[in-house]
């Protein structure tokens, strides 16, 4: 198969990520599509396709594709009236926090649980106030939140539940997609992303008002022509939607690949003394995350790595609370200790079992 991403450089630049490129005459079928109607934008016949191929995919009631998964955040945000305060996670991508405070919204932290990595349910209802109107968790690494306590909580309170599950591609969750959960879910198909269209995301809702809603909202508030109610440019355009067409139908490849990989990782790393893996409910092969014993013992794994360009990235850190742009609030303990230890290893389609091989040696040295 092609897919050689670093081809003649090879070991010299190992990334924690690789976008996948389809097929190109495929690809290109599309884009003579394109071409041809000259519609390049706005809601156009390929990313409709995509709309239709996406839902079913995905085995969803609404879903709509749109510029970025950030965007998708931004609108979810909007369109459930939250304007004041949204209790979330500090461990997770800068983007779960930034659009909020970009909306004018108060993060308010609430630590993770250390199994999980994701929000401790437990820890939730000791940081709801007055204007607290929603949470968001976020399902890290394509992991699983404890969304049956987390939703009970939501529901007692009569507060929105919006989950970033910018992670979470094909994963289900007692045979339902996890993005079905909360009030809406969002997801990114950004090119370092398990399923990408480029730059992308979609926001999932449950309801046909919602769906409405986002619809508007993500065209300036039109509707068949006329201004409804206030809007925002969220668009996906027709190139995105044809990469999305395409990764669609070679899913099954990506995944197939990235599942032998993954299991070569475990492989190796499962008999590592000096590290611990995270266990998951659930899979999709998009991260290895590994946590070292101490924040020391990282750094210099990662200075003997970056020596032979091999290039892990520290997702997540730092914790989201200790943003420059953030107030000081809450001390989250667990996710302060967890991202000070925990790397991310480069895991993707096109790293070779000698890579893989290579990278646990050097983890197992450093300790
Ligand atoms: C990638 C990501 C986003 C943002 O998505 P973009 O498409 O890059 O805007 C949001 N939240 C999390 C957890 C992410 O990993």
């Amino acid at each position: 198969m092609r897919k050689e991403c670093n081809d003649k450089i090879r070991f010299k630049d190992l990334r924690v990520a690789c976008p996948w490129l389809p097929d190109r005459k495929m690809f290109d079928s599309y884009i003579d599509r394109i071409f041809t109607s000259g519609q390049l934008t706005n809601n156009g016949p390929i990313l409709q396709e995509f709309s239709d191929e996406l839902r079913k995919f995905l085995n969803v009631k609404y879903v709509v594709p749109v510029a970025n998964g950030t965007l998708a955040l931004q609108v979810a945000y909007s369109i459930l009236g939250i304007n004041k305060k949204i209790i979330t996670t500090p461990f997770s991508f800068v983007a779960s926090t930034s659009s909020m405070a970009w909306q004018g919204i108060k993060p308010v932290f609430s630590d993770i649980d250390k199994y999980s990595l994701c929000l401790d349910p437990d820890k939730i209802v000791k940081n709801i106030c007055i204007d607290t109107q929603a949470i968001l968790p976020v399902h890290v690494y394509g992991n699983i939140c404890d969304v049956e306590k987390i939703e009970s909580i939501a529901n007692k309170h009569k507060l929105k539940l919006i989950y970033d599950a910018s992670h979470s591609f094909d994963i289900y969750h007692n045979g339902q997609n996890i993005l079905s959960y909360g009030d809406i879910s969002t997801i990114s198909f950004h090119a370092t992303k398990l399923f990408h269209t480029i730059e992308g995301g979609a926001i999932v809702a449950n309801n046909e008002e919602d769906y409405s809603k986002i619809m508007q909202a993500i065209n300036f508030g039109y509707e068949e022509g006329i201004i409804k109610s206030l809007g925002i440019n969220a668009k996906m355009n027709e190139f995105q939607a044809a990469m999305g067409l395409c990764l669609l139908k070679e899913y099954p490849a990506i995944k197939e690949r990235r599942k032998k990989i993954y299991d070569l990782f475990r492989n190796y790393f499962d008999r590592l003394e000096h590290i611990t893996l995270p266990s998951f409910k659930a899979q999709n092969y998009s991260y290895f995350p590994i946590i070292f014993r101490s924040p020391d013992n990282l750094k210099r794994t990662v200075t003997r790595l970056e020596r032979i360009n091999i290039f892990p990235r520290r997702y997540f850190y730092p914790p989201l609370n200790r943003l420059p742009y953030i107030e000081n609030g809450n001390l989250c303990e667990v996710a302060a200790d967890i991202s000070e230890r925990i790397l991310c290893m480069p895991m993707h389609h096109d790293i070779l079992e000698s890579d893989i091989q290579e990278m646990s040696r050097i983890v197992e040295g450093e300790q």
